[in-house]
């Protein structure tokens, strides 16, 4: 989970519009959030992700749902409350269900920066509030299958990422080669795309990145020959921002 933001506020749901739909709800129960200008507009403010999990909701095999932050039958005036949506993947939204988040309040990421609720060990997410103890297990966010094997499998690639971008490291201190520094400084910008909020996990990948001793020696090492630019530390600084890394 990263820190989102919403700068806008959707034509789709202007006040007219709202009024007209909340009242349908009221009257008839319909799903009236269920449209794909409210669903684009949604997955805009979360790079095209699960708000909670960080799937990419835009690959065909995942399916996106609106969430509403405070369940729609116990607060039927929010339910089309662009401040009450967020864009879900189907399966953190069953996890969630009627959750009532005022009587046990979970993270909203559009209100408050899961690094203040959640550290990321050993591919599980712990809590450091009560507030993300609940969310933990009112989203399942453990789960081992879609969450946790998961976060090894991105572990593991960024691992090997970074020995291979270490290799290159030495092959550039022995010859020197253009190419051959041009493969370390886009293996290196690789990796750390992986890391930005528009990227699939990115609070994962950047609480590994982060952690790892080998990408502190690169960073090192880059610095010490020169070689680490403005793209680079822009790209480090803004994965930075996403670690879970209790710092
Ligand atoms: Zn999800």
């Amino acid at each position: 989970m990263i820190k989102l933001n919403k700068d806008f506020h959707p034509l789709c749901l202007n006040p007219s519009e709202a009024k007209r739909l909340t009242d349908e709800f009221k009257a008839t129960k319909a799903s009236v959030w269920n449209f794909d200008a409210l669903k684009s507009a949604l997955l805009e403010t979360s790079h095209g992700k699960c708000a909670y999990c960080e799937c990419d909701l835009t690959k065909e095999s995942k399916y996106m749902e609106v969430e509403h932050f405070r369940d729609k039958d116990t607060h039927p005036d929010d339910v089309v409350k662009w401040a009450n949506l967020l864009p879900s993947c189907k399966r953190c939204n069953a996890s969630k269900g009627t959750h009532d988040v005022l009587s046990a309040p979970i993270v909203n990421p559009y209100e408050a920066d899961p690094r203040e609720h959640f550290l990321l060990k050993l591919y599980r997410l712990r809590p450091k509030t009560s507030i993300g103890k609940e969310s933990l297990g009112v989203l399942d966010l453990n789960n081992s299958d879609r969450a946790v094997h998961v976060r090894f499998d991105i572990g593991e690639s960024i691992h090997k990422s970074l020995e291979s971008a270490f290799e290159i490291l030495t092959t550039y201190k022995d010859n020197g080669a253009t190419r051959t520094k041009n493969r370390l400084l886009g293996a290196v910008r690789d990796l750390l795309l992986e890391c930005q909020p528009s990227s699939e996990y990115a609070a994962t990948a950047s609480t590994i990145v982060h952690g790892d001793e080998t990408y502190e020696k690169l960073t090192d090492e880059l610095g010490k020959l020169g070689l680490w630019n403005a793209e680079l530390a822009d790209l480090h600084e803004q994965s930075k921002s996403l670690a879970l890394n209790g710092n």
